[in-house]
């Protein structure tokens, strides 16, 4: 099924996607799924990134064809950082592009969300750990992520992690084609089949360096083929079986940016 987290009379729900219909839930989905009875349209809800966790995991370096674009031997261990969940923002949102910054990058990429707490899950234990999974955007403003040796600046920004539009939980991610578009242009095209480490491989990795909370978000890394938003472009990013992920970057207000060049 497919779940979405929204706003609706000032209250955030979660539901069961069907159609353009949503069947709401009672609390959230990490408390069991049953059914109010109650049916929206999607229309009439604001659509959330489909989780608030506490900590968004992220993976760098996770396919092989990435690290050769760049030039860099595989990792013999996953590579972790961390997004904050003030940059998260939702399906349709804008990603505001900030004065700080010269080169805004897009990474594709799959976003596992835990369904319950744990530490220290074999990896042959980890799928019971997952609820579902979901498509992210990996903003990345390449230009700091350089300069600053660490990645909390350039992946940290407000409106950097666009995730959703809802979490699939019934996808097996093993080999999944993950797709980029830019203005409707294809710019990654890959398969989750591709990753160094997979998605339970990682769940296993985090979980015996910190405690998991339902909610918490892993960003599985991007493959080849990343490259630069300007402000107006249309980003899109779609994993089979999973959607489509969709948003607009936008500029600050009094910014030069996107005029001219
Ligand atoms: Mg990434």
């Amino acid at each position: 099924m497919k779940l979405a987290r929204y706003l609706y009379r000032g209250r955030i729900r979660y539901g069961v996607v069907d159609g353009d219909q949503l069947r709401e839930l009672v609390g959230t989905p990490f408390q069991g799924i049953r059914e109010l009875g109650e049916t929206r349209s999607l229309g009439e809800v604001e659509i959330l990134p489909p989780v608030f966790p506490q900590k968004i995991l992220a993976v760098g370096l996770n396919y092989r064809d990435h690290a050769e674009e760049f030039g860099m031997p595989l990792p013999e261990e996953p590579v972790l950082f961390m997004k904050p969940p003030s940059s998260l923002l939702p399906h349709g949102g804008k990603i505001v592009y900030p004065p700080m910054t010269r080169r805004v990058d897009y990474e594709a990429e799959l976003a596992l969300v835990v369904a319950a707490e744990c530490r220290d899950v074999p990896v042959k234990e980890a799928t019971r750990f997952v609820l579902g999974y979901t498509c992210a955007n990996d903003v990345t403003a390449r230009d700091l992520q350089a300069k600053d040796g660490q990645w909390t600046r350039a992946k940290g920004f407000d409106t950097f992690c666009p995730l959703g539009p809802f979490i699939e939980t019934e996808v097996d991610p093993s080999d999944l084609a993950v797709r980029l578009y830019l203005n409707g242009e294809l710019r990654q095209s890959s398969r989750t089949s591709a990753m160094v480490f997979g998605p339970a491989e990682l769940l296993s990795f985090v979980s015996r360096i910190m405690t998991l909370y339902p909610g918490d978000v892993i960003l599985t890394g991007t493959p080849s083929g990343v490259g630069e938003m300007r402000p107006g472009d249309l980003v899109e990013v779609e994993i089979e079986g999973v959607g489509r992920l969709s948003n607009i970057v936008d500029q600050p207000a009094g910014s030069s940016l996107g005029k001219g060049g």
